[in-house]
């Protein structure tokens, strides 16, 4: 029997994701494989990246700003993450809730022991710890270890019935949606420049116009082709003239 109902996803990114707190906190793993998501994080907001070839504008810019200098930092920083359905213990005997657990590196890699040694994470119970290393924010290391003993024995089948369905956690953003936060706006506008088109349809454009005019180094410029301006399709269909 079971009466419990599928966790809604249309929850908060809050309500969905367990943030961990300083010290220690008792989970049991839910799936047997995290998720890996890829992660833009601009004006605060996490944008998944769709990738360069797809025409993903925060990477376009992080692109020509390494071109220009290769020692530069990414102007808009990309996160890896796994992600994975955890129920989170509060005290014993009550139910434990569950949640999405954003894992990065440094918890990565501890987790990735205990797997090693003790198998199946679903198997036993962990306790994750979070901890400061310096005085700064962003100063903090995790941990995690097997616990001894285990809080729940056999009602693992309710719970897992109630994990969060992870596929819609990593579908890309639009890369309209990534260019809008990037201006600093929530709106999308229809036509945001240079990233209607995808670096990928760029470089075979750039190729056959270089193959077309054989000996004469020419450009998009000289063809009157805006990069800013361009679409997709037009790019496309100026492939298909040039070849
Ligand atoms: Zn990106």
């Amino acid at each position: 029997m079971s009466f419990s109902f599928k966790n809604d996803s249309e929850k908060s990114e809050q309500d969905r994701y367990l943030k961990l707190q300083e010290g220690l906190v008792r989970v049991r793993f839910l799936d047997e494989e995290p998720l890996e998501k890829w992660t833009h994080w601009i004006n605060n907001k996490p944008l998944n990246c769709p990738g360069p070839k797809n025409g993903c504008p925060a990477c376009v810019v992080n692109r020509k700003a390494k071109a220009e200098d290769p020692k530069s930092q990414a102007v808009f920083k990309l996160q890896k993450t796994k992600i994975i359905n955890v129920a989170v213990y509060g005290d014993r005997g009550v139910t434990p809730e569950v949640k999405i657990l954003a894992v990065a590196s440094s918890l990565g890699d501890a987790l990735q022991d205990i797997v090693q040694e003790y198998g199946d994470v679903r198997d036993y119970d962990v306790k994750i710890k979070k901890s400061k290393s310096g005085p700064k924010i962003w100063d903090v290391r995790y941990g995690a270890t097997k616990a001894s003993d285990d809080f729940w024995k056999t009602e693992f089948d309710v719970l897992r019935e109630n994990r969060f369905d992870l596929a819609p956690e990593i579908v890309p953003a639009k890369p309209a949606d990534i260019a809008a936060a990037m201006r600093g706006t929530s709106e999308t506008e229809d036509n945001v420049s240079s990233v209607s088109v995808s670096e990928e349809t760029l470089t075979k454009l750039r190729e056959g116009i270089k193959k077309h005019e054989q000996g004469v180094a020419l450009g998009l410029v000289d063809f009157g082709i805006d990069e800013k301006t361009l679409t997709e399709k037009e790019a496309l269909d100026y492939i298909k003239e040039l070849c």
